[in-house]
C-alpha cells in the first residue's frame, strides 16, 4: 500500500469517525426508526423500521413494505439505502450511519456492504435471520472488501415487544 494511500485511508477513517453517531446519539436515532416500524403495522408488515443518519439528521426513513408493495426486496433498510441515495446524489453512502431496530437479513447486510456504509446500529438480533451475528456474520467476512462497524441492543426491549404483540394479534 503507498503512503499516499494510507494517508487517505487514515482521512477517511477521522472523517467518519467524526461524522459518526456516538453511542449517547443511539437512542434518539433508534427512536425515530423504531416509529416507522410502528407505521408498517398500519399495512400489516412486519413493524421493522430503518433510519439513515448523516452529519447528525436524519436524511432518510423507511419502514418494511413487503407486504404493501409485494415486494420480496423492500425491506426497510435497502428502502431507506435508497432514499438516502437519493438525498446524497450518489450511491456511496460511506458518511452515513443505519439504524435499524432488528438486525439486518443477508439481503441487507449485503446492500448496506455494497453502499459502504461506515456504521449499523440494530436494536433486536434475529436469531432466524440475522447476517451479522446470528445465521451468518457478513460483516466480519475477510472476502468483502467493506466492513462496517456495528452496535446491537439500543431500545431491543422496545423492538422485541413491537415484534412479539405484531405476531400475537396474527394468531
Ligand atoms: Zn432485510
Amino acid at each position: 500500500m503507498s503512503v499516499q494511500r494510507i494517508a487517505s485511508t487514515a482521512m477517511e477513517r477521522s472523517i467518519s469517525a467524526a461524522q459518526s453517531p456516538g453511542v449517547s446519539d443511539d437512542p434518539s436515532f433508534m427512536a425515530a426508526a423504531l416509529e416507522e416500524a410502528r407505521a408498517a403495522v398500519g399495512h400489516e408488515d412486519v413493524p421493522i423500521g430503518a433510519v439513515v443518519v448523516r452529519g447528525g439528521e436524519v436524511i432518510a426513513r423507511a419502514r418494511n413494505r413487503r407486504e404493501a408493495d409485494a415486494d420480496p426486496t423492500a425491506h426497510a433498510e435497502v428502502l431507506a439505502l435508497r432514499e438516502a441515495g437519493k438525498q446524497v446524489g450518489g450511491w456511496r453512502l460511506a458518511d452515513c450511519a443505519l439504524y435499524v431496530t432488528l438486525e439486518p437479513c443477508v439481503m441487507c447486510a449485503g446492500a448496506i456492504v455494497l453502499a459502504r456504509v461506515p456504521l449499523v446500529v440494530f436494536g433486536a438480533p434475529d436469531p432466524k435471520a440475522g447476517a451479522v451475528i446470528s445465521i451468518a456474520q457478513l460483516f466480519d467476512e475477510r472476502g468483502l472488501n467493506h466492513h462496517p462497524r456495528w452496535r446491537m441492543g439500543v431500545l431491543r426491549a422496545e423492538s422485541e415487544a413491537l415484534l412479539r404483540e405484531f405476531f400475537a394479534a396474527q394468531r
